[in-house]
């Protein structure tokens, strides 16, 4: 995977820019829409869509919790408002910040997101935003710009219209949108938050916690290393465009809503957030959650593993604070104990060691890896 290849927000790659003009116009939403004739190019793009929707359903990756699938299409359902009937949206296991829409009305979130947002304000500016692309019908948009462009270039023309659209899917395309219309789905994600109630100064939140992550990257620029931003590098306008349309917030950000929503699935999320394997990013991030959430010992936990594995100057003194912080809570997670152990290992303090493997295989008689850790305690006897 190319660096940054991960921080896709539907169309981040397209940076929505200035121009705030267009936020004095009024919108209204669009009545539903009804299904394009199939023999349209529009009708070829939902059956395209269609499908994908369904390889989607049975997707090892989509999740599956249930209560967390009712909260997503609830929110979606309250932002999209008369278009609620139409929208569906998808949970999918992918610790990378995505957010897309289907011209069909399928939404995907991804878990990588999800993990980043702070609040339902946060989650509710980025459906909000997919839901200003469908409600624009941006990606039929994209689709007749790309054949108006193909009529001049011979290599496409032997496709036809259904190999085009093939080909625009293929290519991330049917997601990748212009400036404009980015600036369109920013103006109008922050006219839903408003109606729905949502304090719409969360929206410029998402993109400035976003890019302190991408700071931290010790490569430098991260604008510079970036797929995505090298095309698009003023990402900061981007925020402080959100930040103007949004000055007036007023209605809620739905903290607690949200936190209890995403607890059931975080330490997995958190997890996957690891293995991953950008410490750097991971580090600031957990530090950015536990300012939040001072003393959560699943953050402390995470926190401390993501620097015991850098392991750069400093982390292992750091990854010991925060295992001690997080087991000092009695709401440790068993892993606690068993990241302890290593430090202690590798410290070749092998007493201290087998104690904290102890206590993980107590704390977690069930888990997985306790055959080996049995090993382990046997052979260092
Ligand atoms: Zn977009």
């Amino acid at each position: 995977m190319k660096r940054r290849r991960w921080l896709q927000w539907g169309c981040a790659h397209c940076a929505a820019l200035g121009g705030l003009a267009a936020a004095q116009t009024a919108w209204e939403v669009p009545p539903r829409f009804a299904h394009p004739d199939v023999a349209s190019d529009e009708g070829g793009l939902w059956a395209l869509m269609d499908r994908e929707e369904a390889r989607l359903r049975r997707s090892p990756f989509r999740m599956r919790d249930e209560p967390l699938g009712h909260y997503l299409s609830d929110l979606a359902c309250r932002l999209g408002a008369s278009h609620c009937p139409d929208i569906r949206v998808y949970a999918v296991r992918t610790p990378f910040f995505n957010a897309s829409m289907a011209p069909n009305g399928m939404m995907q979130v991804w878990s990588g997101l999800l993990l980043r947002m702070e609040n339902e304000a946060q989650l509710a500016a980025i459906l909000a935003h997919e839901i200003g692309h469908y409600l624009q019908r941006h990606s039929l948009e994209r689709l007749r710009d790309a054949k108006a462009r193909a009529a001049f270039a011979t290599v496409m023309i032997p496709l036809g219209v259904y190999g085009l659209i093939g080909q625009l899917v293929a290519l991330g395309g049917a997601y990748a949108f212009s400036r404009d219309q980015e600036r369109d789905a920013d103006r109008i994600s922050i006219q839903l938050m408003r109606t729905a109630g949502y304090d719409t100064r969360e929206a410029a939140k998402v993109w400035a916690n976003l890019l302190a992550e991408l700071k931290a990257n010790p490569a430098g620029d991260p604008t510079q290393d970036s797929v995505l931003f090298a095309t698009h590098p003023p990402s900061d306008e981007r925020r402080v465009a959100l930040q103007s349309l949004g000055s007036d917030g007023a209605g809620r950000t739905g903290e607690n809503d949200f936190r209890a929503q995403l607890k059931p699935v975080r330490f997995d999320l958190l997890e996957e957030e690891i293995k991953r394997g950008r410490l750097d990013e991971s580090v600031v991030l957990l530090t950015r959650l536990l300012s939040n959430e001072p003393e959560q010992p699943e953050l402390l936990y995470f926190r401390g593993e993501a620097r015991r594995r850098r392991a750069a100057a400093g982390d292992v003194d750091l990854a010991w604070i925060d295992f001690q912080a997080a087991l000092r809570t009695g709401n440790a997670p068993a892993q606690t104990y068993r990241s302890v152990a290593e430090l202690y290992r590798a410290a070749n303090q092998g007493d201290a060691a087998r104690a904290a493997w102890k206590n993980y295989l107590e704390a977690a008689p069930d888990a997985p890896d306790v055959g080996l850790i049995r090993q382990y305690l046997e052979e260092s006897k």
